[in-house]
């Protein structure tokens, strides 16, 4: 069964090019004993390799997909070609193996699979929603550490990528006045896609929380005093 592999791995390397991809024969060995396995099993009789071979070209996509997988399991380092296979032919796989392969693509200045993994994480990965404004994936976790790039981002780096300012000044306009007034009291506010007082946060969902500055809470104040006074 292994020297069937062996050949057929041969065979299909040669007529899908996975030369280009840096992958050698062996590379997809595995695969490839997976498939001829399953194959062997829903037959009586024994296989030839031509059919194999065959069998697994006209399921082209399904076999890529499944190198590509096996490319991800396998960890790095890669090529920029390995990247790109992996990229089109295994999007879902990618998408959730983003953090892993956003440090290699770095690593070798590709930068459309950077382009290409922001939109695959934000489908199959684990987006937030927040930004991170190293890596520029939605990816900021409860504790401001990015999932993706890695970085630990002050308050000040977050505030600032997410326009917190103009975020505080909408919900302080909208908001009943004792929730605005309760977020002063706490000195601190949870954001998800929005401002919230810690009140209306529940444990369990996202949310990041952000420490007022002095300029802050002024700018709440003076927003709750002009609403006081508003006709
Ligand atoms: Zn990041």
């Amino acid at each position: 069964m292994e020297s069937v592999s062996a050949e057929v791995a041969r065979q299909v390397a040669e007529r899908l090019g996975l030369d280009y991809y840096g992958l050698s024969p062996s590379d997809i060995r595995d695969l490839v004993a997976d498939i001829v396995q399953g194959i062997a099993a829903n037959r009586s009789t024994k296989p030839s390799i031509e059919s194999l071979v065959k069998n697994i070209m006209r399921n082209k996509e399904a076999f890529l997909k499944g190198l590509a997988a096996k490319l991800v399991e396998r960890g790095p380092p890669y090529s920029v070609e390995q990247l790109e296979l992996i990229v089109s032919a295994a999007p879902e796989v990618a998408g959730r193996a983003a953090p892993m392969l956003y440090h290699e693509a770095r690593r070798l200045g590709a930068d459309h699979i950077v382009e290409a993994l922001r939109d695959l994480w934000n489908r199959y990965g684990r987006p937030t929603p927040i930004r991170c404004p190293r890596c520029g994936f939605n990816a900021v976790a409860p504790d401001l550490t990015c999932i993706v790039c890695g970085a630990s981002l002050s308050e000040e780096e977050v505030k600032k990528s997410i326009g917190f300012e103009g975020m505080l000044e909408s919900f302080a306009r909208r908001s009943p006045p004792q929730l605005v007034r309760e977020a002063l009291r706490a000195g601190y506010v949870v954001v998800d896609n929005e401002v919230k007082p810690p009140s209306l946060w529940r444990p369990g969902e996202y949310g990041i929380q952000l420490f007022l500055s002095r300029r802050e809470r002024l700018l709440l104040e003076r927003i709750l005093r002009e609403r006081a006074s508003a006709p």
